[in-house]
């Protein structure tokens, strides 16, 4: 009687343990989730959060753009790079290579099918940062607004899919998410921003036209300098190589190293 007694108690005890332990399995899986959740919101959460929400604004300068980072006790600049879609301008980020300069590369989800081997080199290379230039190089808006006769995303799920598009595959292809996003033409609205924000991104902007979309002269690239302050992002193109970019790069960088500036990127 005793024996059989214990039996049951031991599989009592043995069953209401297991039972502990699968329970806690639960609340930690599903913390987890939420965590995962919490980072990046579903399409269909952001479609209610925004859903009678108008933008009145549109551009490529406003709140919840970072334009420029905080100065530093000894001066810092942040050259940033865009690839749209087009070619390689391999000159230049050899440059940067050789002279170990640190820069952002923000790549658009064309460029990188089409150079993929390429972008897996530029994403191993320590000296580079690689940050989110869109799935379709739209600008980001939540109903349509164009730009320099683009037209850009024209809902929250247009908006949804330029971001999470190219992220999924940058994810997919280096094992990290962008924590940057800047748009095709650099212009957004307020409603597109917060949307970004919530997905977990920084918005990419500049203080500086360095090339002026890879338009500018070498002369211009130069004189863009002056503008340069303690904390400046400049804008360029790394698609372009028969534009005046590299040249103009070549005098840019020997330019603010005497100057006293030292290089740094967004991350
Ligand atoms: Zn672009």
């Amino acid at each position: 009687m005793n024996k059989k007694l214990i039996f049951f108690s031991i599989v009592g005890i043995s069953f209401a343990i297991l039972l502990c332990v699968g329970a806690l399995l639960f609340i930690t899986q599903n913390t987890r989730d939420k965590q995962t959740s919490k980072k990046t919101p579903s399409l269909e959460s952001l479609q209610v959060k925004y859903a009678s929400i108008t933008p009145k604004l549109w551009g490529e300068k406003m709140e919840g753009i970072t334009s420029l980072l905080p100065s530093e006790a000894s001066p810092v600049v942040y050259l940033t790079f865009d690839a749209c879609s087009g070619a390689y301008d391999k000159a230049l980020i050899d440059y940067l290579s050789e002279n170990k300069i640190e820069a952002t590369l923000f790549i658009n989800s064309r460029w990188i099918d089409k150079h993929e081997q390429d972008f897996l080199t530029l994403a191993h290379n320590p000296l580079f940062s690689i940050q989110n230039h869109g799935t379709l190089h739209r600008p980001l808006s939540v109903n349509g607004k164009s730009i320099y006769n683009i037209k850009g995303t024209d809902s929250i799920q247009g908006v949804y899919n330029e971001i999470m598009g190219n992220d999924k595959r940058i994810f997919e292809l280096t094992g990290k998410h962008p924590r940057y996003f800047r748009s095709g033409t650099a212009y957004y609205d307020e409603v597109a921003i917060s949307i970004a924000k919530d997905l977990g991104y920084e918005i990419g902007g500049f203080d500086v036209l360095g090339d002026g979309g890879a338009t500018f002269s070498k002369e211009k690239i130069i004189k863009q300098v002056n503008k340069v302050k303690n904390g400046s992002i400049l804008i360029y193109h790394f698609n372009k190589p028969k534009s005046d970019t590299f040249a103009g790069i070549k005098e840019v960088v020997p330019l603010l190293q005497k100057k006293g500036f030292s290089f740094k990127k967004l991350e």
